[in-house]
């Protein structure tokens, strides 16, 4: 028996030829997991977001999940050299900077921190890519390529629970007529 050609689970046009992680294996400390899931792919889709997936890598250890122990393990097994091999990275990282007065919702101050400014795009590129590689795994079907991902960067913690419980609400309206699937994941980028 001849196996179907299977087409490339993110643009639905090119026959795969290559599993592609979901989430990236990047963003999983060594030893791995046995059973991480991958999805049929192209070369191109596979290697489209590398760079970008580095960079959410790197936003990442600005965040809670930075000092978490899967996140030091992460820092130390390939941040480091990604910063050594990446100097554009580096670089964007540095001037991308800045210092930022905390306060916490109840106002207490917690004085003077360094705060990366995030470039939404490149997280979105990311975000969007693991979305369409879990709508997959769940379905095992490719999510039609007019559908769009829609990435809502929430600024404050407190309102991160706000748009988890309104988000069956919000996103039917907006495609109206389709089939939804949504994704709620918590990613904070505040200093620390
Ligand atoms: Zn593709």
């Amino acid at each position: 028996m001849i196996e179907p050609v299977q087409s490339c689970v993110y643009c639905g046009v090119a026959v795969s030829v290559t599993a592609d992680h979901v989430p990236p294996k990047a963003f999983f400390p060594r030893p791995r997991p046995s059973n991480l899931k991958t999805v049929p792919a192209c070369f191109a889709c596979n290697n489209a977001a590398g760079r970008d997936e580095e960079y959410f890598l790197a936003a990442l250890m600005f965040s809670d999940a930075g000092v978490t122990e899967p996140g030091k393990k992460l820092w130390n097994q390939k941040l480091q050299r990604m910063y050594a091999k990446n100097l554009g990275l580096r670089r964007h990282i540095g001037s991308a900077l800045q210092a930022v007065q905390l306060t916490t919702p109840a106002g207490i101050h917690l004085g003077r921190r360094m705060a990366l400014s995030i470039q939404e795009p490149r997280l979105e590129a990311v975000a969007t890519k693991i979305v369409r590689g879990l709508h997959f795994l769940e379905t095992g079907s490719a999510a039609p390529a007019d559908w769009d991902v829609m990435c809502l960067f929430v600024r404050e913690r407190r309102h991160v629970e706000a748009v988890a419980q309104y988000n069956h609400m919000l996103i039917p309206a907006r495609i109206r007529g389709h089939r939804s699937f949504s994704i709620v994941a918590e990613l904070s980028l505040v200093s620390r």
